[in-house]
């Protein structure tokens, strides 16, 4: 059986995510070697280590079949590979920053200006469209300190806090886009190769349905019942089992972290002892 090779960053802000996701999805690493392997023999697949600057275009040549990467070098890059699906971390933006001390006028401000970069592809496509003439000075690193060495007069690179624009006496005025890493795949794949895509898709969804879900269980009155049920709707409705204790019954049900502290106050308000919360490691519908 072919195997699925799917880039990931062999270094960086991406790759713990990256490895962590596919651990979740029963992909694990080989001790303490940078290899991943994946655990069932109908499932294969294989991780190719890179700069993730390099991904889009693997995936365009077909050398890896899919790749996780950010969404700013999949723009950058503007190869022939097609966003399968958006994870939600590594978020940041993609922002135009000038010195603290010079006043923005609106975009016009670079007309004629030096805009120190790593993504002059996205960054003339945007002046393109606002029709401003700027000099584009194209840089790998550290664009943040350009314009205090005499580099340039401005910047446009990755924000996420601000704190490193602060730090070099910068301020953000435009964001040109937003960025989170994302799946990309090769517009063609065999049958075979897209239904072990198929499989791992469904393994990160699963994944990511089951973060932040707990089973909860608790004894109430039976009086109280439909006002908890109201509280812990369930993945299809509660589970109610009676009591020994006549008038009481045992509840069990699944709540997200997000609201978890609200419902258990209001639960114990009901009248809710013996409330359990216990971690679930999946979810599948
Ligand atoms: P490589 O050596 O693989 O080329 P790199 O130095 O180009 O790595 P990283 O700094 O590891 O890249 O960032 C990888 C990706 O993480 C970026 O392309 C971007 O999508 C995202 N990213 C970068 N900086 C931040 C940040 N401060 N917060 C959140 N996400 C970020
Ligand atoms: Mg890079």
């Amino acid at each position: 059986m072919k195997k699925l090779k799917i880039a990931i960053q062999k270094s960086g802000r991406l790759s713990e995510k990256s490895i962590a996701l596919l651990q979740e999805c029963d992909i694990k690493l080989t001790q303490g070697k940078r290899k991943l392997i994946s655990v069932s023999d109908d499932f294969p697949i294989e991780i190719l280590f890179l700069r993730d600057d390099d991904i889009p275009q693997y995936v365009a040549d077909g050398v890896a079949d899919i790749g996780i990467v950010g969404e700013n070098e999949v723009l950058e890059k503007d190869k022939e590979t097609e966003i399968i699906k958006r994870l939600g971390f590594a978020r940041c933006r993609l922002s135009l920053a000038i010195p603290q001390s010079e006043e923005y006028t609106g975009i016009s401000w670079f007309k004629n200006k030096k805009i120190a970069t790593s993504y002059p592809h996205i960054l003339t496509k945007y002046l393109n469209e606002k029709n401003i003439g700027s000099e584009i000075e194209e840089i790998s690193g550290s664009v943040e300190i350009a314009p205090s060495i005499g580099l340039a007069d401005s910047i446009f690179d990755i924000v996420s806090s601000g704190s490193t624009l602060v730090s070099n006496a910068l301020k953000e005025v435009e964001v040109i886009c937003n960025s989170e890493a994302v799946i990309i795949s090769a517009s063609s794949l065999t049958d075979e190769k897209k239904q072990i895509l198929d499989k791992l898709i469904f393994r990160i969804e699963t994944v990511e349905r089951s973060r932040g879900n707990k089973y909860i269980l608790l004894n109430a009155p039976n009086n109280k019942i439909d006002q908890i049920i109201e509280l812990l709707p369930g993945m299809k409705s509660p589970t109610i089992m009676p009591l020994y204790d006549k008038g009481w019954s045992s509840i069990h049900s699944v709540v997200n972290e997000k609201d978890y502290w609200n419902i258990v106050d209001r639960l114990k308000e009901l009248g809710a002892e013996g409330i359990l919360v216990i971690p679930i490691e999946k979810v599948i519908f």
